[in-house]
């Protein structure tokens, strides 16, 4: 009852929030359609042509398969937000995007550095492709390369966390997809890999039923657990473009990790995200302190108990992972 109670403040939420960005839309032309292009539902995008070496889906969306590889087949379980407790089915569908930079060299966009800029985009191929280190990669061109299948697991995440309205996902390369931008920190996507980037990312959500709030960036999930806090990695800490692949600004949901397991961050961190916390993060310290006082506590051990929930998640995890490997050496 409690969880459907939940669940309804949290369609409740969404819909405010939709009506709000409605709401706050500029005043359409008369006969115009009134509607706000981020709150669409991706539309069925299907495989529409296999060629040699690529498949080209209905929204225009083509996949390069040359680099293809094979990991394991997804399978995580998931915490309840309320209870933290395991569920009892083992999922194996994506839950989530993940959004990361190669932070790899890049050579200016020039028509005389063709030959060079494929050189390079190959070598960074073949490094993910040997360390399964991403499912897809988008090149300067906005090519989309496929190297790890979307059921299965690569390893893009590292530690990281992060919830939805009703579930709580610790260790994202399980549970999530891991989209890489062949890009630096501080530098701009290519308008070529916005677009094929927006191709991607309604594929993935409309085929895996992807939810809006389960597409972050990296330096969103990304956790540190021997200090405690956020941003081990720092790729898109700052300027994804979210609204330019039909999301809404990401940097204001509440950071998972701080709302709900306590974690912190440093002056360092604050640097890589431009200096002033994410709308998310003042939201996510916001709800430690309200918590903390309507439970009459004090924030700082309401904190400390936020982070024995941590262990205990991490170590049920852990569990699972290791159950997994016998199974698996079986
Ligand atoms: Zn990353």
């Amino acid at each position: 009852m409690a969880a459907a109670l939940a669940a309804a403040a949290g369609l409740a939420a969404i819909f405010a929030v939709h009506a709000r960005a409605v709401s706050n839309a500029p005043t359409p032309p008369p006969h115009a359609a009134r509607v706000n292009p981020t709150a669409l539902v991706p539309q069925p995008i299907w495989e529409v042509e296999q060629r040699s070496g690529s498949t080209v889906y209905s929204n225009g969306l083509e996949i390069r398969n040359e680099f293809e590889t094979t990991s394991r087949p997804r399978s995580y379980h998931t915490f309840s937000r309320v209870r933290l407790e395991r569920s009892a089915e083992a999922f194996s569908a994506p839950a989530g995007i993940v959004f990361h930079t190669t932070e790899s060299l890049l050579l200016p966009i020039d028509p005389a550095e063709t030959r060079d800029l494929m050189r390079t985009r190959e070598d960074l191929i073949r490094h993910v492709r040997t360390g399964m280190l991403y499912n897809f990669i988008i090149d300067r061109f906005g090519q989309a390369f496929r190297i790890v299948p979307e059921d299965e697991v690569a390893f893009h995440a590292g530690h990281s966390i992060w919830s939805d309205r009703d579930r709580v996902y610790n260790g994202l390369n399980e549970s999530f997809i891991g989209v890489a931008f062949e890009t630096q920190t501080g530098e701009a996507l290519e308008a070529a890999q916005i677009r094929s980037g927006r191709l991607l990312v309604d594929y993935l959500r409309g085929r895996y039923a992807i939810e809006e709030a389960n597409c972050v960036t990296h330096a969103q999930v990304s956790v540190n657990p021997e200090n405690m806090r956020i941003g081990f990695h720092t790729d898109w800490a700052a300027s994804f473009p979210f609204e330019q692949f039909g999301l809404h600004p990401g940097y204001s949901a509440a950071v998972s990790s701080v709302a709900l397991f306590g974690f912190s961050y440093d002056s360092e961190f604050l640097a890589a995200i431009g200096g002033q916390p994410w709308p998310g993060l003042i939201a996510a310290e916001e709800s430690i302190r309200r918590e903390a006082s309507d439970r009459g506590e004090d924030a700082g051990a309401y904190r400390r108990e936020l982070r024995e929930n941590y262990r205990l998640v991490r170590s049920i995890t852990s569990g699972v992972d290791a159950d997994r490997k016998i199974r698996e050496m079986q």
